[in-house]
């Protein structure tokens, strides 16, 4: 850190504790002198307060505040994406307050009766009759106060174009006409030579080697980056990229919470799904979390810790939380019922191997259930879901690693009469099994799924996990003890924790202590979620089909979804005799997208070069751990991605390196159709619309320049399919305009209104209520006779199931129906390409290590790099807001956190300023000592440290915007991450199986400055 902004944070803590008791005196003498300060209060009780947006007479009548228009909408402050209700003053535009929406399960529970008049939900809210006190609705700190993002001076209201080199942080406005030809049409765009335009790439038909068509079309050379889906994924997805033909569309997710992600997708049988587990909170006795705190952080944030809270204090809940930090989890308030349980940072899959060891060796997994081995028996013993633990894997020969079937009927051993049979025709086959069998004339040496994960857990004493995860033995016998002490009501959560090397191992060992009690589609066990309600493809539209939709082919630049034995590479080279290992660098069949890799790619021309890259409110280079070496690449468009266009309400770290930035709208003034991640048991969409007129410069047809306006002009200036007259089907058989953003989401708001049992009409009170005057005409034009439908879904902020439908007796009301995998047969029989070993199908221990297998440790003095650094969330910061004036008022800066007994062994002391230092670089900060950091950790609160959105300075049209330090200030761990020595030392460090950022468990030491 420069000494100047030491001393400017050091000076304005001092500046700070003076004011406060200053500030302090003053009001003291005027209490005490009675006299008035400044501008006199409106209220003597309420000062200067906002006045309500609704009263309630003394008939529980709501009756609304004309001075203000109340709207629903969703909260982008952080991933849970949050149904909110938006005071707006109708007079100045300006948003004056947010608060919960009550229908909304994200933010009530018990939440309104869908069919709850709006009237009365205001009433239900308020202190009548102490109603409000049921039906508590909320935005959480974050969500009150992220609205100044609205009226940032940093905000991007018309398209610009860099001057100068990339990233030199120069802008000029340019409009909206030039934009569209420079981007489109190419041409000596800076006058550092020819830029092919996306009209030159929009090639579906020519290879880009003609040498290798399998690599797919010169279409491919665009990427389009996206960030968690806020509610426009499918339309940016399905209405452009693969309008364009592209197959190169990547949400965040390796940079977020992947590991987790591909670790639950093998566990259910669905790789290549993103799902997202979770445990039914209400009902769960028993709850382990690790490398999550759902109290502080996590998805979803404020409904999980409001169940959380209410189960520990109301119910029976116990839980444990495992990390390297004490968070604001653990609750001193409810005693022996929450505990923390410190760990290393990125040693959890040790510990949870030695749960799962103690576990099957006491015999304390549900055998009898384990012992289903299909979907006929699960229903024959009244089980809402089965395993393959039964399953039988060849463990020699041309079928070594695959599940021996016949036809897709798994071979299994009979309990009963001990003979090899199908699994449809046995109630309970024999859990652990080694040994020879003999099918259709045919022996094989087989081992049950079962057999398999045991004998991976045995491979280490409980002494040997124990001294890999720093959590004493009986610590892990305890946990495995409590754990299977509840029958089915106990669960396990886990989320970003896991983003290191071992990360997929680790979620599916995790998840395994799900399946040895048996509690998917449990009440009280784990759930796949509530679902949604039809959205883009439903009754009435199919807004996901058009006419001239490409079906993407060939290699994704981020060499996902394909293995390296379907690639031409390798099989020249086995034509050729040659040994095909390694591959020239990785390729990760299992997972769906990995933004991480594709500049990598790009860079490497493995397997080929971009051309063009759009980069919609993504921010990698803030997200992924190791990237800031690649800055160097990224500002040159040769070596990187010779078009760069992003689409961004502001100019963040990755913006920046950008050749151009499109405007895009901000919260409220968006659209969406955004169901909840998980944590939630009932159907739910939420709904956002524009309730706010957005600043943004217009394109000629009056629409505000947004993500989604931008792509319908832009399609329609290519002529691409999907835009203009004619776009949608409708299930009528006739076709409607794709014109505005309006013609796409108020269709799918229809098609949800309509799914399964329409809802009612809204009457013209509740339009009036709802403040949807002004959208009559709009709904009335695209929505027809159904307008009213839509329009009662708008004013409840979407549509959502009652809560009565949560459960079905024992069971949830909507289950996962897949087997669980004990043992991966798609994962067993898939091959690392850098060493061509197989990958373990079932859950074992690894050390953190580069992808080729080699342990980090070998790479640096583990001496010298003694601790492990880890990024923590807080419940104020999240990166999609941490810029915001308001926030930095709650959390002004972030620290270097350490465990006072590691400082004082390092002779640090609260305050010093340090430097934390990895193999790969180092930052800067303020060390603050806390009791509730493990001895070998370093933490660092993720979202400050920004260089983007007002954290540095600019120039745009000649105009300087001075940088801010409150949104500067802090750190970012990202810039400690790790490139990979087994891949060149180009590409940042990754799960070694799905490709996942590496950003936890970073080897560091730290010293004073
Ligand atoms: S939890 Fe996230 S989405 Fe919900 S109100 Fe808070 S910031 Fe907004």
């Amino acid at each position: 850190m420069e000494k100047n902004r030491r001393q400017f944070l050091l000076g304005t803590a001092a500046v700070a504790g003076l004011g406060a008791v200053a500030g302090y005196s003053e009001t003291l003498s005027s209490v005490v002198t009675l006299g008035d300060k400044g501008e006199r209060m409106a209220d003597p009780v309420y000062g200067q307060a906002e006045e309500p947006e609704f009263t309630i007479d003394s008939d529980g009548k709501a009756q609304p505040n004309p001075r203000y228009r109340v709207a629903a909408s969703v909260c982008n402050g952080c991933t849970t994406h949050c149904g909110v209700r938006v005071k707006i003053d109708r007079e100045t535009n300006q948003v004056v307050r947010v608060s919960g929406n009550p229908y909304n399960l994200l933010s009530s529970d018990p939440w309104l009766p869908y069919q709850t008049p709006l009237g009365e939900s205001f009433t239900r809210t308020s202190g009548f009759q102490e109603q409000g006190n049921a039906n508590r609705s909320t935005a959480c700190a974050r969500g009150n106060m992220v609205f100044d993002k609205l009226n940032d001076p940093f905000r991007v209201l018309r398209p610009l174009k860099r001057v100068g080199k990339r990233g030199e942080d120069k802008w000029e406005p340019i409009s909206v006409e030039q934009l569209m030809r420079e981007i489109v049409e190419g041409g000596d765009l800076f006058g550092e030579g020819h830029v092919d335009g996306l009209r030159a790439l929009r090639d579906i038909e020519t290879p880009i080697d003609a040498g290798n068509p399998e690599m797919g079309p010169k279409a491919n050379q665009l990427a389009i980056f996206g960030t968690g889906d806020e509610g426009r994924q499918a339309f940016i997805v399905q209405r452009f990229a693969q309008s364009f033909g592209t197959p190169n569309f990547f949400g965040h997710t390796s940079i977020c919470g992947l590991s987790m992600r591909a670790g639950e997708a093998a566990f259910l049988s669905g790789l290549g799904a993103d799902p997202h587990l979770k445990p039914d909170f209400e009902e769960c006795e028993f709850l382990l979390t690790i490398g999550t705190s759902p109290a502080q952080a996590g998805n979803p944030f404020k409904r999980q810790a409001k169940l959380l809270a209410r189960a520990r204090s109301d119910k029976n809940l116990k839980y444990v939380v495992v990390g390297p930090m004490l968070t604001n989890c653990d609750s001193i308030a409810c005693g022996e019922r929450s505990r923390w349980l410190p760990i290393k940072p990125g040693e959890d899959l040790a510990l949870v191997m030695g749960m799962i060891r103690w576990i099957v060796e006491n015999d304390r997994h549900n055998a009898h259930y384990l012992g289903i081995p299909s979907q006929q028996a699960m229903q024959a013993a009244g089980e809402p879901s089965f395993t393959n633990a039964s399953h039988l894997v060849v463990q020699s020969g041309e079928r070594q690693g695959h599940i021996l079937k016949d036809g897709d009927d798994a071979l299994v051993i009979d309990e009963r009469d001990g003979a090899l049979k199908k699994a449809s025709e046995v109630l309970q086959a024999r859990l652990d099994f080694d040994g020879e069998v003999q099918w259709q004339g045919h022996r094989y040496q087989v081992k049950s799924a079962f057999t398999l994960m045991k004998e991976a857990a045995q491979e280490h004493t409980l002494e040997e996990y124990s001294r890999f995860c720093g959590v004493p033995v009986h610590d892990i016998i305890d946990l495995a003890r409590e754990f299977t002490s509840h029958g089915r009501k106990a669960a396990i959560d886990c989320h970003g924790g896991t983003m290191h090397t071992t990360g997929y191992y680790t979620t599916y060992a995790i998840m395994m202590l799900g399946a040895l009690i048996g509690n998917l589609n449990y009440r009280g066990g784990m759930s796949v979620g509530g679902g949604k309600f039809r959205d883009f493809n439903g009754a009435a539209y199919n807004l996901v089909g058009y006419a001239g939709k490409v079906q993407p082919r060939g290699y994704r630049a981020d060499r996902a979804r394909r293995a390296y034995e379907n690639t031409k590479e390798y099989r020249d080279r086995v034509a050729a005799g040659q040994n095909p290992y390694p591959a020239r660098d990785t390729w990760y069949p299992f997972a769906r997208a990995l933004e991480s890799e594709v500049i990598v790619s790009s860079i490497k021309e493995y397997p080929y070069k971009l051309k063009a890259l759009i980069s919609w409110n993504a921010n990698f280079i803030y997200g992924q751990s190791g990237i800031e070496h690649l800055l160097d690449n990224l500002k040159d468009p040769q070596r990187s991605i010779p078009l760069i266009i992003a689409i961004d309400p502001f100019i963040n770290e990755s913006s920046r390196y950008a050749d151009y930035i499109i405007p895009d709208a901000v919260l409220y003034e968006t659209w969406g159709v955004v169901r909840p991640w998980n944590g939630y048991l009932t159907r739910a969409n939420n709904f956002r619309y524009p309730v706010l007129p957005a600043p943004q410069e217009r394109f000629a047809n009056g629409e505000p320049i947004t993500m989604d306006s931008f792509v319908i002009e832009l399609g329609k200036y290519m002529g691409l399919p999907g835009f203009g007259p004619g776009a949608i089907n409708g299930a009528d058989g006739k076709k409607y305009a794709m014109d505005r953003p309006e013609d796409f989401y108020l269709r799918a708001f229809e098609n949800v209104a309509l799914d399964g049992q329409p809802v009612p009409d809204i009457s013209d009170e509740e339009i009036r209520l709802a403040g949807l005057e002004g959208y009559v005409d709009t709904l009335k034009r695209v929505n027809g006779e159904n307008w009213r439908k839509v329009a009662y879904c708008m004013a409840r902020g979407g549509r959502y199931d009652g809560k009565e439908r949560a459960y079905n007796g024992a069971v949830l009301g909507q289950t996962y129906k897949q087997p669980i995998s004990v043992y991966s047969e798609q994962v067993g029989n898939h091959r690392n390409s850098l060493t061509g070993e197989k990958f373990s199908g079932v859950p074992r221990y690894f050390p953190q290590s580069y992808t080729d297998g080699t342990p980090l440790s070998s790479s640096f003095d583990p001496q010298k790099f003694s601790l492990r650094a880890f990024s923590y969330k807080s419940s104020v910061l999240s990166q999609a807001v941490a810029a915001s004036d308001a926030i930095t008022q709650l959390r002004y800066t972030t620290y270097v956190d350490l465990n006072p007994a590691t400082a004082r062994k390092l002779g640090l002391q609260h305050g010093d300023e340090v430097e934390v230092q990895s193999p790969a670089a180092a930052i800067r900060g303020l060390l603050r000592l806390r009791q509730g950091v493990h001895p070998e950790a370093v933490a660092i609160e993720h979202g400050a440290g920004r260089e983007g959105e007002g954290a540095i300075t600019l120039t745009v049209g000649g105009q300087t915007l001075k940088g801010r330090i409150n949104r500067k200030s802090g750190l970012n761990i990202n810039k400690l991450g790790l490139t990979d020595q087994s891949r060149d030392g180009v590409a940042t460090l990754a799960d070694i199986v799905v490709g996942s950022n590496a950003r936890q468990a970073i080897p560091v030491r730290v010293s004073r400055v």
